[in-house]
């Protein structure tokens, strides 16, 4: 007789308060699922105020009512950390533009410092073994990932043993799509995409909807960056200057004067943009930033040069 797989000490949803992961701490809370013991948000500090408002109604109406927990975790403020020279940042993935004329763009960081780390903290506190302990090899908690079918290439085994990543919805074969019908029917269909107000991934529709939506957040991106215009302020204040500029926007021009308007048909024939590029320029990733899958963009390149 061979001796039964460990089982979790715990189940945790990583609650980014996006589409997906709403979804499933509903389908938890209706007995669709089973039963979550606590929801995890990892908060940069730089959400959108809509994502707070929803998180806090998520709350309110489904998880307390369900009794699974929300913690809300922290690394810090990643805006205020970006302009702070004393402050030792995991840097944004900024566009440059060189001294040459060439683009560059510098590594994306934030993500593993802002979303994954202070889960993986709370998560080894959850089990009774903060850092440095060591913990046993059957210790470890089952962590649901909001990942749809539609995205399952973003599905990914955990990095550290103490975690494993289930995917309820690849698992029962559901897309965006049925996550977006599922809000809906309970009363969620205007679930926000969940990432860092400036983040520099956001494609224009996202930029548009700020500006549009959102006067006083547009302001903050926009003085954001023209702060952030001669790169990492730690990275300045320790005379590792940028050679170049930095931009929150794609077209590496000031956020205020970038072509954030939908172009025109006659616009985008004259470009002659690869349908892909155009698309990705229009929404940007579709689904803001996951700590286990970040959705908001592809790897990053770093040909961007600073002082010595
Ligand atoms: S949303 Fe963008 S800026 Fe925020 S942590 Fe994710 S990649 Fe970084």
């Amino acid at each position: 007789m061979t001796d039964a797989a460990p089982a979790p000490v715990l189940r945790v949803l990583s609650l980014g308060a996006g589409v997906q992961s709403t979804t499933l701490l509903v389908l938890a809370a209706a007995g669709e699922l089973p039963r979550l013991d606590y929801a995890i948000f990892a908060d940069t500090g730089w959400e959108p105020a809509a994502v707070y408002q929803h998180l806090d109604r998520v709350e309110k109406e489904i998880a307390r009512p369900a009794v699974i927990p929300i913690l809300r975790v922290s690394s810090g403020n990643i805006r205020d950390d970006a302009l702070d020279p004393r402050h030792r940042f995991a840097s944004m993935p900024l566009h440059i533009l060189n001294r040459d004329g060439s683009p560059g763009m510098t590594r994306r960081q934030c993500t593993s410092e802002y979303k994954s780390k202070p889960i993986k903290k709370q998560i080894r506190s959850l089990l009774g073994y903060p850092y440095p302990a060591r913990i046993p090899r059957d210790v470890f908690v089952e962590q649901w990932i909001g990942i749809s079918t539609d995205e399952f290439h973003r599905a990914k085994d955990a990095d550290v043993r103490y975690m494993r990543n289930r995917f309820p919805l690849i698992e029962a074969g559901l897309t965006r799509d049925d996550c977006l019908r599922i809000l809906t029917e309970h009363g969620f269909a205007s679930t926000p995409k969940s990432a860092c107000l400036g983040c520099p991934y956001h494609g224009n529709a996202q930029w548009r909807a700020i500006r549009d939506g959102s006067p006083a957040e547009w302001a903050d991106v926009v003085a954001f960056d023209h702060a952030i215009r001669a790169g990492n302020a730690r990275a300045n204040a320790d005379g590792n200057r940028l050679l170049g500029q930095a931009f929150l926007h794609r077209s590496r021009l000031p956020l205020d004067q970038a072509p954030i308007d939908r172009p025109t048909a006659q616009e985008r024939r004259a470009r002659q943009l690869p349908l892909i590029e155009a698309h990705e320029l229009e929404d940007g990733e579709p689904d803001g930033c996951s700590p286990w899958a970040c959705r908001s963009g592809a790897s990053t390149q770093e040909k961007f040069g600073l002082t010595a």
